[in-house]
């Protein structure tokens, strides 16, 4: 048994997890960091970055096609993109985020942390931590795996062979329209595999207006993608080595994998919240400030997937900040306050996030998709059709649409698809997060001929 004592302990050495101690340090705390897996986290080695690695190309090869005068031949080399993919993610090696965890002074200890009292952790059973001011659980998320009979029988892809494979199934059904889905869906299809989408709604991506669904559809479509729409997985058997599916309504598919992307839930199984009176597998609440509710003394913080908030690894870093910053500020007697906007309050998860499915086209996206009942909400849809969007590509396909306050003039939500409209979303985000009044917008001339000049056309259509 060893016992040691931190100013700040922090479980969950994911992107999150690696901010908040990062930002504790900076802030002159003595910090320490706790993985059981590999520091880095689900982001580093099987999710945000060998996920874009797979589609970039994909989506890059596509662009091409779309340029009369550049030569294209032959279709994508799979095994190049697994090499490249492997690049990013070292192989799953996570050494490099150790040295920049030391680096930045971070103590790093690994194993498998629980909360075993009022600012104790103890990991593997032994190895006691202490901390003085507070411990930050950002441990993340987990699959949520639907209870389907069969489902054990067969052979199953979860995101994290989705992202790490390196040969194409002949065959993939693909059980989920959200992001992981279709992004999945896309990748695996350009590379080669048939792919047979399942989705439960009439179009994929249900939090975004219906006109993102349609096109990432069309999209998937012309790779060769079998969309299933208004369905679902009744049941799964293994016949002679491959899945069969049965759909609702009666249909059937053969694949040779399943990818199940239907959804996650709150990495906390296993981390001695009934230490603290929370339940184990509960979503961690926290209030704007990180500090988790309902448990006495406000030691307790959480940031990241793990408090249901923004599943994405920007947002989670923002709250890791947030939380850090706030701890520091007390740690030296300094008020905090809960003012929206300050630097203790994250205040951007109720009003702007942004997201961007990586699919193509791309869907970006940020604040409200649609107009909220009962508010003074107004949305304008156009077709982004402008000089810069007709010379980006042949036949460019894309649509935008932004949600107005028209009580108080200022945009609160944002939602562009198209090819390469990933990088246009901060300009949404500023607009939203700093409340720029929409005559005040006007003036922000976009560059001729840019895609962006969609701007221009969306406060015409609006009305100015
Ligand atoms: C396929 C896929 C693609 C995605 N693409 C994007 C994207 O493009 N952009 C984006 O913003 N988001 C994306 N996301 C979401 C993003 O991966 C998560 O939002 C992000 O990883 C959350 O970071 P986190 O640090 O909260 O959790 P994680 O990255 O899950 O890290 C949690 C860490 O905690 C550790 N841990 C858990 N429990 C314990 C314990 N008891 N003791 C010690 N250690 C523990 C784990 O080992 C892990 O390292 C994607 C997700 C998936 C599945």
């Amino acid at each position: 048994m060893t016992d040691e004592t931190f100013d700040v302990v922090v479980i969950g050495g994911g992107p999150v997890g690696e901010n908040a101690a990062a930002r504790a340090v900076r802030g002159g705390l003595k910090t320490v960091l706790v993985d059981h897996e590999r520091f880095g986290g689900e982001c580093s080695f099987w999710a945000c970055v060998p996920s874009k690695a797979l589609l970039r190309p994909g989506n890059a090869l596509a662009a091409a096609r779309r340029l009369p005068g550049v030569q294209v031949g032959g279709a994508l080399d799979p095994a190049k993109v697994f090499e490249r993919r492997d690049y990013f993610t070292g192989k799953g090696d996570d050494s490099g985020q150790v040295e920049w965890a030391h680096g930045a002074g971070i103590e790093t200890r690994r194993g498998h942390a629980r909360i075993t009292g009022e600012r104790q952790v103890t990991v593997d059973g032994e190895h006691v931590l202490r901390a003085t001011h507070a411990v930050v659980v950002c441990t993340g998320s987990v699959p949520r795996i639907p209870d389907i009979p069969g489902l054990d029988e067969i052979s199953v892809w979860g995101s994290r062979e989705a992202t790490s494979a390196s040969e194409v199934p002949g065959r993939l059904a693909v059980l989920g329209g959200g992001v992981v889905g279709v992004e999945m869906a896309q990748a695996w299809a350009r590379f080669g595999s048939r792919v047979d989408l399942i989705i439960t709604g009439a179009r994929p991506l249900p939090k975004y207006p219906d006109f993102a669904g349609d096109l990432v559809v069309e999209g998937l479509i012309e790779d060769g993608v079998r969309v299933h729409a208004n369905s679902g997985l009744v049941a799964a058997s293994e016949v002679d080595g491959a899945a069969r599916l049965e759909l609702t309504g009666g249909e059937t598919l053969t694949a040779d994998k399943l990818l199940v992307a239907t959804g996650r839930r709150p990495g906390t199984d296993d981390l001695g919240l009934e230490s603290v009176g929370l339940k184990a597998g509960s979503t961690l609440t926290t209030a704007d400030s990180g500090v988790v509710s309902d448990v006495d003394g406000e030691w307790l913080y959480a940031a990241g997937d793990v408090t249901g908030r923004a599943p994405l690894t920007h947002q989670g870093k923002y709250a890791a900040r947030v939380a850090a910053d706030v701890i520091t500020a007390k740690a030296a007697g300094r008020p905090v306050g809960e003012s929206p906007w300050s630097p203790y309050t994250s205040t951007a998860d109720h009003y702007a996030v942004p997201q961007v499915v990586f699919t193509d086209p791309e869907v970006a996206s940020v604040g409200l998709a649609s107009p909220e009942e009962g508010k003074p909400h107004r949305a304008v849809d156009i077709d982004i059709a402008v000089a810069g969007s007709s010379l980006h590509a042949d036949g460019y396909q894309g649509k935008a649409r932004i949600v107005v306050d028209t009580e108080r003039e200022v945009l609160v939500g944002v939602t562009f698809v198209g090819q390469d409209v990933a990088d246009l979303l901060h300009s949404a985000t500023i607009a939203i997060v700093g409340e720029v009044p929409l005559h005040r917008l006007w003036h922000a001339v976009p560059s001729f001929p840019t895609i962006s000049e969609v701007w221009l056309r969306l406060l015409e259509a609006y009305g100015l």
